[in-house]
């Protein structure tokens, strides 16, 4: 069974009314936990490679380790995709790999640092569109400005920097015919998102709502999504971590998206919050010990038991059987023939 299209994952997920994790991963640890965490929950996947994933790894490791996956767990439609593509030859270079969908992050210029203009944007994100949408796999792009910095990118800055303003979403979906869209309310990459729990002031989700409204067939996508529990930050200071004390998105404001048309949730930090503590518990209390496997099971079953509850949490959890992976050629089609079109004077918004 091939790898699924992420577009039809999300239309499913849209059908369902429910969301899907996006979960990123650097080694063969985080894709079996991931793989478990989904046959244990009878979930659809997301599957995400970072640029920085992508150089760590060396791509070729990665996309194998997802195919062998697709090969155990037959019965798991598992999309694999390109975070946060920062030029036209990063997402070509994962298509040609054989991912099934890429972000290209336009939002930011090519050295993934400053924030580029609407113009340039769009001009780039609609480049990736037609090279992608020709070969049957989506794309996700971003309106707006996230904050904070992960693996190198971003803008850095609160989250309340670049807020996508919803007439540039609309306008932006029209012009570029993207299949998900990431927007900015106020999330933030990495573990110190917010000082406090967020509320109204510092995590918009009325823009999101109201985004949602005008662009109900785009794929709403959140990012810096983590909702950085305290129970996972206990368990690296209580073994020797130094992590000052934050706050990640509530789960509960993540399924209000979900309500409102969001698809995708892209979670990392929480899994690497839970991979630490495990190893850190694990050289904290028997120092003795030196082979790898005895720090990397308990690390690759902590990250499991996450990515279980996130998928419980965002309702993809029971639904890896309601469909079956379309063929690339059949989206192929769907795109050249327009029943894939999303661009809202198309479908009628
Ligand atoms: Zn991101």
């Amino acid at each position: 069974m091939a790898l699924v299209s992420m577009r039809q994952l999300l239309d499913e997920a849209a059908k369902g009314g429910y969301g899907v994790g996006a979960f990123n991963v650097n080694d063969m640890e985080q894709i079996q936990a991931i793989m478990e965490a989904a046959k244990e929950t009878q979930s659809p996947v997301i599957v995400q490679a970072s640029r920085g994933a992508r150089q760590f790894a060396q791509d070729r490791y990665l996309f194998h380790l997802t195919l062998a996956a697709n090969e155990l767990y037959p019965e798991i439609p598992i999309a694999m995709h390109q975070d946060h593509g920062n030029r036209f030859d990063t997402c070509k270079s994962a298509i040609e790999l054989g991912f099934t969908s890429v972000m290209m992050d336009g939002s930011l210029k090519a050295d993934g640092k400053t924030p580029a203009s609407f113009e340039e944007n769009v001009e780039v994100t609609r480049k990736v569109v037609d090279f992608a949408h020709e070969r049957g796999v989506t794309v996700e792009g971003e309106i707006g400005v996230l904050g904070g910095v992960e693996d190198g990118h971003g803008a850095g800055g609160s989250g309340l920097d670049h807020i996508t303003d919803p007439d540039q979403a609309v306008e932006f979906a029209e012009r570029t015919g993207v299949d998900a869209l990431a927007i900015a309310i106020g999330t933030i990459h990495g573990a110190y998102k917010f000082t406090k729990k967020p509320d109204g002031s510092v995590l918009k989700m009325d823009v999101l709502i109201a985004i949602h409204k005008r662009l109900p067939k785009t794929h709403l996508v959140m990012h810096g999504s983590s909702s950085v529990p305290k129970d996972l930050q206990d368990i690296i200071n209580q073994y020797g971590g130094k992590l000052k004390e934050t706050w990640g998105v509530p789960v509960e404001e993540i399924q209000l998206g979900i309500r409102n048309g969001v698809r995708k949730i892209n979670v990392d930090t929480d899994n690497r919050l839970a991979i630490t503590g495990a190893i850190r518990k694990v050289f904290a209390e028997t120092p003795e010990k030196f082979d790898p496997r005895d720090y990397l099971k308990p690390a690759r079953e902590a990250m499991q038991k996450v990515v279980a509850l996130r998928m419980q949490q965002f309702g993809q959890a029971g639904h890896a059987q309601d469909y079956k992976p379309l063929p690339i050629t059949a989206m192929i089609k769907g795109y050249a023939d327009g029943t894939l079109d999303t661009r809202p004077s198309v479908v009628g918004v």
